[in-house]
């Protein structure tokens, strides 16, 4: 009888920077472990658990390294708990990571906060952008940030790179359904998924000439060069096709907004060259 593999969706075209995890090599029942503790993570991608690349690598130490499970910190006791049940490890019980933050008694998880930027005291140097996970910071150089607070979840990534301080957390008070949070964490984890192929992307592109401004545009700077070395060939592509896919970006905006058959033809032309490639 074939083995069915729940969860394993995050694992199909991870970005660049999961490359050095190898989940794809690991045996069925170990990736379906770390899909189901990483359904359960908060997708916050703060770093707290000592993970700066966010929670899969997080979900993997657990399964593959026997990391503690209680160190993820937004998640509380909930998510402590949870993963203790997957991982048939909660006797006795450990207690979840301590959070700067009150435990909210409702949901039993540390108070949620949002970041929130004083726009007067902002000198836009833009310094904020790249440390945000979620994308959530808008703005250009020189002018005004502003952040989409819907879209922020706290992590405080952006707090240390402003050099004026100028950003506040303010607690926010709401209470949401499992399914709701389940949603929100799918989107989430998509976000920081797209956040790092951009960010790939852009490094990749050889008219890039900004200097690595983020530790997370260093680390993949770094796995793409150690791809080069484990296999020249297969880099080589993932570059080709990353810029392939910047191209290929660019055409689409420009045709979404003014349609051009020489533009289209190179388009179709570009696409076939990436299918042709990944
Ligand atoms: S949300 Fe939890 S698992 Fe994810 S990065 Fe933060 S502490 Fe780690
Ligand atoms: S705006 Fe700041 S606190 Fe909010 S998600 Fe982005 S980096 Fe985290
Ligand atoms: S880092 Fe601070 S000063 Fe710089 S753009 Fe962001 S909020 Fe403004």
């Amino acid at each position: 009888m074939s083995q069915t593999v729940p969860n394993l969706l995050p694992f199909v075209e991870l970005p660049i920077l999961f490359k050095p995890l190898t989940l794809d090599q690991q045996p069925l029942d170990i990736q379906q472990k770390i899909a189901q503790i990483n359904e359960v993570l908060p997708q916050t991608q703060c770093g707290l658990c000592d993970h700066p690349d966010g929670c899969l690598p997080y979900a993997a130490a657990i399964v593959i390294n026997g990391e503690p499970h209680n160190k993820c910190v937004p998640g509380g006791q909930p998510v402590t708990d949870t993963i203790g049940q997957i991982v048939q490890k909660n006797n006795p019980p450990l207690i979840a990571a301590k959070s700067n933050w009150e435990t909210d008694a409702i949901t039993g998880r540390p108070q949620e906060m949002r970041a929130i930027i004083r726009e007067a005291d902002c000198i836009g140097c833009t310094k904020c952008i790249p440390a945000c996970p979620v994308d959530a910071i808008i703005g250009t150089g020189k002018h005004m940030h502003t952040i989409f607070t819907e879209l922020c979840t706290g992590c405080e990534l952006c707090i240390a790179p402003c050099p004026v301080d100028c950003i506040d957390l303010v607690p926010i008070s709401r209470q949401i359904s499992a399914d709701i949070r389940q949603i929100e964490q799918h989107d989430l984890q998509s976000r920081y998924y797209h956040h790092l192929n951009r960010v790939a992307d852009s490094l990749a592109d050889s008219r890039h000439t900004k200097p690595v401004v983020s530790m997370m545009e260093a680390k993949i700077n770094n796995v793409a060069a150690q791809s080069l070395d484990i296999s020249e060939a297969d880099a080589k592509s993932t570059i080709a096709a990353a810029k392939l896919r910047t191209k290929i970006k660019k055409l689409e905006k420009q045709l979404s907004v003014r349609p051009n058959a020489q533009k289209q033809s190179e388009l179709i032309a570009l696409q076939a060259e990436l299918a042709a490639l990944v």
